[in-house]
């Protein structure tokens, strides 16, 4: 039964997750060792793919990322539309040690010819195509999901009101659903630190906005 283990002790992953701006401060710590600790990157959208390659190159550890509204669309022809030495999951699962990790990038739809942009129904069409890994994982290891990275924060946290920054209602169902402990996303912008809230907890589920980085213990 190869889901007997993983009941067993606490897991635990350090990531560092960036999103959105590529940050001049990022090369100088990677660079002088800050991050050596870390054994994840998470990508949550919408940054050159030379930054999160040269994550990749100068930490050496895997790399998962979800395409943001500002990024091509993937084509496995075109080197330029993928960040090598990671692993795009949109719409993907995948584990990374014992972690169960799921992806969903795009934003909602803002501008008709808008690359990775869904309207709230596409974005819940594309939702409901995960369902069967889903529940494959809930069968095989007891639960759904341990971390989604999304680029779009859910409707109604850590969103905005104006057209391009409204969360996916996909993302709140989703969370519903298969309940990961973990939400990593960007897209919204953090412009009064003091004020805006990065982090919030849902059921089971902590939000959080990872604008422009963020170093994170997770556990399960
Ligand atoms: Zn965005």
């Amino acid at each position: 039964m190869p889901g007997a283990a993983f009941y067993g002790k606490m897991e635990r992953v350090k990531i560092l997750a960036v999103s959105d701006e590529a940050l001049d401060r990022i090369y100088a710590l990677a660079s002088s060792g800050h991050f050596q600790d870390v054994e994840l990157i998470v990508g949550c959208g919408d940054l050159p793919y030379h930054y999160l390659e040269y994550l990749v190159t100068v930490l050496n550890v895997p790399m998962f990322y979800v395409p943001g509204n500002h990024d091509p669309n993937e084509n496995p022809a075109k080197k330029e539309t993928q960040a090598q030495g990671g692993s795009n999951l949109d719409l993907k699962l995948a584990r990374h040690n014992r972690f169960l990790i799921g992806g969903f990038g795009g934003s909602v739809r803002y501008r008709p010819d808008g690359t990775n942009q869904y309207s709230q129904t596409e974005a819940y069409l594309r939702a409901f195509r995960l369902i069967p890994k889903l529940l494959f994982n809930r069968l095989q290891y007891g639960r759904a999901l341990d971390i989604l990275i999304t680029h779009s924060p859910p409707f109604g946290i850590h969103d905005d009101v104006d057209p391009a920054h409204t969360g996916l209602k996909a993302l709140n169902w989703l969370i519903r659903f298969a309940q990961p402990r973990y939400l990593l996303h960007g897209h919204t912008h953090l412009y009064l630190k003091n004020l805006a809230q990065s982090e919030t907890v849902v059921n089971l589920t902590k939000i959080t906005n990872v604008y422009p980085y963020k170093i994170l213990d997770v556990t399960h």
